[in-house]
């Protein structure tokens, strides 16, 4: 197997004590994980079996594909997107079963008799059944495991969070479902009446801070890391990269990183990003090219061809900077990182 020139840190004891963290925060109701859209970019399947060796019991997939790949987990996995015709079709593994969230999707299912998990809308227009079709027995003679809504604006202090809490409390023993859930990452932190009997963090298991309540409770996982591929001196009045923005103001030591937009390394970086080495910052300089960055490395003579530096990749401050969400800074990250935990 090739080494790739760039590479995603990923930090197992941040992630296992985030997800310790949200389930110390979840009180008496389990906490499960949101691993879908390949663990939000770490890769679901080395997420996924260090959280279940943690404990965790719950994983929840966009797709029957997403659930393929974690066949082998040996823990419930619940596909979001309910099943199509087309999945009915397929190889749909034991351990997998779907969230119903249309009448056409409890028709298919029904049949089997398996178990199942059901969504229920009550306030955000995406997927899932009404309270009145529960009501009309749409649900009736369906082994329910999990009845579930989603919150829409969780990490927003309005009205409708509390609308979605009780209308979902209002179907506690009016299905067969032995667990109700409905807080994703901020639902947790709206308190315990929110909690129900199952979690689904996501975002905050991979270091999203989107409330203040989980500053300082939940850790960085993801550090990208690139190699050197060139150091160079750049003479005093020349320009680095493209569109010559920037102009050295006397003789300096540059490196060239194996990083760049094309692996999620943003162009908003440019000129303002920061790498580290030991204990050293070294300043982005110029734009961020597709595969490429430029570094001052005066700080650190002892840098050279082949060495390794971390690009500083704080969620909420890129996400500030950049005007992207922390959701889609982690699952913009691209396919080139080798992903290695440590
Ligand atoms: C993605 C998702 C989650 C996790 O949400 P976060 O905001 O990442 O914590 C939970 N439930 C459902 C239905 C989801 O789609």
């Amino acid at each position: 197997m090739t080494v790739s020139p760039l590479r995603l840190r990923l930090d197992a004891a941040a992630l296992v004590g985030n997800w310790r963290a949200l389930d110390a925060m979840s009180g008496a109701a389990a906490c499960g994980a949101a691993v879908k859209a390949d663990g939000y970019g770490l890769g679901a399947p080395g997420v996924a079996e260090r959280l279940r060796d943690a404990g965790c019991r719950d994983f929840f997939v966009a797709t029957w594909a997403e659930a393929g790949e974690l066949a082998g987990l040996g823990a419930p996995v619940s596909v979001l997107h309910g099943v199509r015709a087309e999945d009915m079709a397929g190889e749909r593994p034991g351990n997998a079963r779907p969230v119903l969230s249309s009448a056409a999707q409890v028709l298919r299912w029904r049949e089997t008799g398996a178990p199942c998990d059901v969504m229920i809308d009550t306030g955000m227009n995406r997927l899932g059944l009404s309270v009145q079709d529960v009501a009309d027995g749409l649900l009736d003679g369906l082994a329910i495991e999990t009845l579930m809504s989603h919150l829409a604006c969780a990490d927003e202090d309005v009205p409708l969070n509390a609308r979605q809490r009780d209308a979902l409390a209002g179907l506690k023993g009016r299905t067969s479902a032995k667990r109700l859930s409905l807080a994703n990452s901020a639902g947790i932190a709206l308190g315990p009446d929110y909690a129900f009997d199952l979690t689904r963090p996501g975002i905050s298991l991979y270091g999203g801070v989107q409330v203040a309540a989980f500053a300082g409770r939940i850790r960085q996982v993801v550090t990208p890391e690139a190699q050197i591929l060139q150091r160079r001196r750049v003479r005093a009045g020349e320009t680095i990269g493209y569109s010559a923005t920037f102009t050295a103001a006397a003789d300096m030591e540059v490196a060239i990183l194996n990083i760049g937009y094309a692996d999620g390394y943003l162009r908003c970086f440019s000129g303002i990003g920061t790498a580290h080495m030991g204990g050293m910052t070294l300043p982005v300089l110029g734009r961020v090219s597709m595969d490429l960055v430029a570094v001052g490395v005066d700080a650190a003579p002892g840098l050279a061809e082949g060495d390794w530096v971390s690009l500083d990749y704080d969620l909420p401050a890129t996400s500030a900077l950049s005007g992207l969400s922390q959701y889609e800074l982690l699952t913009g990250l691209g396919q080139r990182f080798d992903r290695v935990w440590g």
